[in-house]
């Protein structure tokens, strides 16, 4: 039931900054102990017995962490993943209901997409019978011309395979959608899995190695078959990692946009038919290609001429039968299951089928979901409190950027047009996406599936040359999600976050500032930080710095980098301060600006529970960052998730205020007092 882990369908997911972790998406299956649906700010979460000034995450979270176990079906707990597990009971329930008894065409889809994913008798039934049609082309394969037309047919089922073909908007112009042609092809995290002799990864690889055999005999192949096929993709993915960029590398968008024409493209890689790609996929290669990384497709070029075309079958195989396995007979699920989330990220059981087929429809019919959710469970009210509530946090970075100190008055002025030029959607689009040309059937699970990932893709390609749709939601509305956009300058709040205990209505200021509040000045300092700052207010990349200005900008961000790369992440591995920069700084500029804006209007300074205010309000930026994990999800998120450990998130950043100190009444030389505190607005 994964994503390929680490990568992403759509690339949208790789410029995107959600709430959470960009890499545990709703698909994935939020789950867990904690089902009730009456979440709240707990005081009970503090841990008396420690001590704030000294480590405020055992403080604040202490009590939360005893008694929030991780659920066997998932790698970690926290607070916004019991709210996912809230929604998906409740998407769960619109689903069962849509069907037996629809009452619109799209409930009617919605509802034999998931009954049809939940009759595991038929699936089992049916075995491997349904697949053997795509098998039997693979086989057939003898040509580059046919392997490309191959390519192009997996890439409409939602496999990356060798490559990945996109959307996106051009980075000077983000008026305009071009195609991207971009890295991808791996089943493994990132791309260092491959590569690094670091003993954790070799041991994944070779369990990796494993787990290929073991889904090729369960392709039907002999024992000798699925070990040479297993050989023959481990060789084809360690090639592709090689060229590929590090989720380090990757933070420069430049280094992964290279413009240029479909001749230019051929001459980097003249072994793969281009043509016969683009014309199979029903794109006419006329403008601009972002061919993203121009040494990958290069290498793409090399393997082409150096691997057998039995080999490129294999892998093609391979390919297919990850797309194929969340609606084929359970073995292949129990397989994936074993390796990708007991093996690589440490979970003990399996997501229920109910959980997994409700991730599944949020997958190929999200918004017509999504509609019903929205209607059902978004309060009219919540809106406007999150709208206003959104006006003072911005008020308040207006008024940061006025007084700085270190920027002159024409990077003021870009700053604060910027600012007034970003734009927010809330809970869910003005438009929902028409699905009545994607034909849904009962009974017909994989081909569902199937048909389901080819609509998106040839929706994603129906983009291409024309101009950019500045409407729509890159998360599902059901979703609990949050996320600046930097091309559409946009700030998205999903309807299914708008709930307690992220924001709630019940609740005082001082916690709602702490925690939604926090989160929202999260996501406006994204439009600002190490990414974000090279974008205009139309969403074009633009140097509108002066060279002193960037590079004081560079100085005081540097400052993160050496803060968040002495914390440790997981035994022995350390927390990578340039991966997790934009994060650090959205983390640190977001509960300045909450803070900022909590404090701008009178409030009572009554206690509530014992505590000031200004108290409540960093507990309850920390709650929101409590955390169980695994220690292997830990390991992997440190190599390719751009966020720190909740830890970090809340002590790396507490640390550098001064007005917590002066809440909790800590003093210089205490851990939660850094000497040198790290600021950029
Ligand atoms: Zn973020």
């Amino acid at each position: 039931m994964q994503q390929r882990p680490g990568q992403s369908i759509n690339s949208y997911k790789m410029r995107i900054a959600p709430v959470a972790f960009l890499l545990i998406s709703l698909i994935s299956g939020p789950c867990g102990a904690q089902t009730s649906d009456k979440l709240k700010f707990d005081i009970h979460a503090v841990d008396m017995s420690a001590d704030a000034c000294a480590d405020f995450y055992q403080y604040a979270c202490g009590g939360w962490l005893k008694r929030n176990p991780i659920p066997a079906d998932r790698p970690y707990s926290a607070v916004f993943q019991q709210m996912r597990e809230i929604n998906q009971t409740r998407v769960g329930e619109i689903l069962e209901r849509a069907a037996t008894e629809p009452a619109t065409t799209d409930e009617r889809k919605i509802g034999d997409y998931y009954a049809s994913c939940m009759d595991e008798k038929t699936i089992e039934a049916k075995g491997l019978e349904p697949l053997q049609a795509e098998l039997a082309r693979i086989s057939a394969i003898n040509n580059p011309s046919e392997l490309a037309n191959e390519v192009a047919r997996l890439h409409g089922f939602g496999s990356d395979a060798l490559f990945s073909m996109s959307a996106d908007q051009k980075l000077e112009d983000a008026t305009q959608v071009i195609a991207y042609l971009d890295q991808s092809g791996l089943n493994l995290p990132e791309p260092g899995y491959y590569t690094s002799e670091d003993t954790e990864l070799v041991k994944a690889r070779a369990e990796y190695r494993a787990h290929l055999e073991n889904e090729f005999r369960l392709l039907g192949e002999s024992p000798e078959q699925a070990k040479a096929a297993a050989e023959d993709v481990m060789k084809i993915e360690t090639a592709l990692a090689r060229t590929e960029l590090t989720p380090v590398e990757r933070r420069d968008r430049k280094a992964w946009y290279h413009l240029m024409g479909l001749a230019e493209l051929e001459k980097l890689a003249p072994e793969f038919r281009w043509k016969e790609y683009f014309s199979a996929i029903g794109f006419a290669p006329m403008g601009q290609i972002n061919v993203a990384i121009p040494k990958y497709m290069q290498a793409i070029g090399e393997l082409m001429k150096a691997t057998a075309i039995e080999a490129w079958k294999s892998y093609l195989r391979w390919e297919l039968a990850r797309v194929a396995t969340p609606v084929l007979p359970n073995r292949f699920r129990d397989a994936e299951f074993d390796f990708y989330q007991r093996t690589l990220a440490g979970v003990r059981e399996q997501a229920s089928r109910a959980k997994q087929c409700t991730d599944l429809t949020n997958r190929d019919l999200g918004e017509a979901v999504g509609k019903d959710y929205a209607q059902r469970y978004l309060p009219a009210s919540s809106k406007q409190k999150v709208l206003e509530m959104l006006g003072r946090i911005k008020q308040a970075f207006r008024n940061d950027i006025e007084q700085s100190t270190w920027m002159d008055a024409s990077t003021k002025r870009e700053a604060l047009r910027k600012l007034e030029l970003l734009r927010t959607m809330i809970g869910y689009p003005d438009r929902w996406r028409d699905y009545s040309r994607l034909e849904i059937r009962r009974g017909d699970a994989l081909g569902n599936a199937l048909r389901g990932k080819e609509f998106e893709f040839r929706r994603q390609m129906a983009k291409i040359g024309k101009p950019v749709d500045r409407g729509e939601f890159y998360e599902l509305v059901q979703g609990v999600e949050g996320y600046h956009d930097n091309p559409l300058n946009v700030i998205v709040f999903t309807a299914g976050i708008l709930q307690p205990p992220f924001f709630d209505g019940q609740m005082d200021d001082a916690v709602n500032f702490g925690l939604a509040g926090a989160v929202m000045g999260h996501e406006l300092s994204h439009a600002f930080d190490d990414k974000g700052h090279q974008f205009d207010g139309e969403g074009n990349m633009r140097n509108w710095w002066t060279a002193e200005d960037a590079q004081h900008y560079n100085v005081r961000a540097a400052c993160f980098v050496r803060q968040y790369s002495l914390y440790p992440a997981v035994d022995g591995v350390k927390v990578n301060g340039e991966l997790t920069l934009g994060e650090n700084i959205a983390d640190n500029g977001g509960l300045q600006l909450a803070h900022m804006a909590f404090e701008a209007e009178p409030h009572s300074s009554a206690l509530i529970d014992g505590y000031t205010p200004e108290q409540r309000f960093f507990l309850g930026w920390a709650q929101w960052r409590c955390m169980n994990i695994t220690d292997q999800k830990a390991r992997e998120l440190a190599r390719d998730d751009g966020h720190s450990p909740g830890r970090w998130r809340v002590n790396g950043v507490v640390s550098n205020m001064p007005a917590f100190a002066k809440a909790y009444g800590c003093r210089k030389g205490d851990t939660m007092v850094r000497a040198e505190p790290c600021r950029i607005w």
